[in-house]
């Protein structure tokens, strides 16, 4: 596909997952504003992923971190990388200067490798704790009981910014399963806000097959891969 073929189709799919995100967002009374779609680049190259800023999609995810440091190295500074997949200690280092968020925080000896590491950068990072709402043994993240648990953990933490939670629902044929998994993930949001008595504004949560529930039910971060890119050109990087 050349590029301006390549340009079209996801500024068609773009507009198409908008209007999705417009009508979830009025149907729960949301601001659309309050919803920050960020697209999941894992499946397509550095040079399709280039075109979304220039589309108007500053945030990019990637799930394996030696993707992202390439993506990185080939987009411009404007774009604003999401780590959702699993991060190795030995990767925080290089990771760290690279990325906004990192939204798969999934135990706490990362959590104080990422605390030791940030101090040494201005503004800290922001991370978000995955949990495993789904409980699958594929899965990364934390058990739903022992969120309200790491409150202290969190309490003592000066450079990572715990912004909130994120999870995986588990695949579902009908979308509508997911929703308790969502509305699971906000009542475990709302219940360590509680516990540390500051804000934790965000839920990264739905993906292709889910997001319009994920955003009725509060979501405030929608990781899009598929409903963006399916059938688009393969990355080096897979
Ligand atoms: C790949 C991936 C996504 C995007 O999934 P799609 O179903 O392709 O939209 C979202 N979140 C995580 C953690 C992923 O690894």
């Amino acid at each position: 596909m050349d590029e301006a073929r390549l340009r079209a189709t996801l500024a068609d799919r773009l507009a198409a997952v908008e209007e999705r995100l417009r009508a979830a967002c009025r149907r729960a009374g949301r601001d659309r504003g309050a919803v920050t779609l960020v697209a999941v680049t894992k499946t397509v190259s550095a040079e399709a992923a280039a075109l979304l800023p220039g589309l108007g999609v500053l945030d990019l995810g990637e799930s394996r971190p030696q993707e992202l440091w390439r993506k990185a190295a080939a987009l411009p500074a404007s774009v604003r990388w999401h780590l959702i997949g699993h991060l190795q200690r030995n990767k925080v280092e290089r990771t760290l200067p690279l990325v906004c968020c990192i939204h798969s925080v999934d135990s706490v000896r990362l959590l104080k490798e990422l605390e030791a590491q940030a101090a040494s950068r201005p503004g800290g990072v922001e991370a978000l704790l995955e949990v495993n709402a789904s409980r699958e043994a594929s899965k990364h993240g934390f058990a739903p009981e022992e969120v309200s648990a790491l409150a202290p953990t969190i309490e003592a933490l000066r450079h990572v910014h715990v912004r909130g939670l994120m999870t995986l629902a588990a695949y579902e044929e009908d979308p509508e399963r997911c929703r308790p998994t969502f509305v699971m993930l906000r009542r475990l949001r709302d219940r360590l806000r509680e516990a540390l008595g500051q804000p934790l504004p965000q839920l990264s949560m739905g993906m292709s097959n889910d997001f319009e529930v994920a955003v009725e039910e509060g979501a405030t971060l929608v990781r899009l891969g598929t409903v963006l890119f399916e059938g688009l050109s393969a990355g080096e990087g897979g």
